[in-house]
């Protein structure tokens, strides 16, 4: 895993030098704040062999990072900017995930409706793409019933709106990383199935607030 890591880590600083790909630009910036804190969500659900979606991916991350730890995961990364699903694409290739990892350049609220996509999956998991409110009704209609949706959030954040979707929060899972930083995971069990109503459109659930 380790060698895979370093890998993505020269992989992502060749990227960054040439466009903007993730703010942290330091090795150990990316180390902690992005491989250890995407790392950290493998304790919030039992991901080997499961179908794992990343909403909102951008440089990979969980998503990518949670592939190199757990490679039995079946993994779609998906990203609505073509520049990130084409960084994304060249490292699973790079890194010889080409058969297990599906790289999506699109909307995760137009893809929600795709049958291909929709209610399809064990976990989804995101992290900083919108506010809670908006991460689940784009995010829970991925999920199987019976799976999970994991947002990743500073502080644990509490939406009982999920239930609209078929979603119903679990107690949220809070850690520390190693440079002091406090994260926490918001935890939704997908207990029904998402109304076909859901999700809106992008404008529809902006306005919502
Ligand atoms: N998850 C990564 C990236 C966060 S930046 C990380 O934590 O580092 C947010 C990313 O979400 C951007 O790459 C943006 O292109 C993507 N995004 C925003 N709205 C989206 C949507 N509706 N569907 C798919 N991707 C979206």
């Amino acid at each position: 895993m380790q060698e895979k890591l370093d890998r993505y880590l020269t992989l992502l600083l060749e990227a960054n030098a040439r466009f903007n790909l993730t703010a942290i630009r330091n090795p150990e910036g990316i180390r902690v704040r992005h491989f250890e804190d995407s790392l950290r969500l493998l304790e919030a659900a039992s991901f080997p062999g499961k179908r794992v979606l990343d909403a909102g991916s951008g440089a990979g991350f969980p998503g990518l990072v949670l592939k190199i730890a757990e490679p039995s995961i079946r993994l779609t990364l998906l990203d609505a900017t073509g520049k990130k699903v084409r960084f994304l694409q060249s490292v699973c290739d790079e890194l010889g995930f080409s058969d297990g990892v599906l790289c999506v350049h699109g909307r995760a609220e137009e893809l929600g409706h795709d049958s291909d996509f929709r209610e399809r999956y064990d976990i989804v998991t995101a992290r900083g793409v919108a506010a809670l409110p908006a991460l689940c009704e784009v995010c829970l209609p991925f999920v199987k019933t019976g799976g999970v949706f994991l947002a990743m959030k500073e502080t644990p954040e509490v939406y009982p709106g999920a239930k609209r979707f078929g979603g119903e929060q679990d107690e949220a899972f809070a850690y520390t990383l190693s440079d002091g930083r406090s994260h926490a995971v918001c935890r939704f069990r997908k207990v029904t199935a998402t109304p076909a109503a859901f999700p809106r459109s992008w404008g529809k659930i902006k306005a919502d607030g």
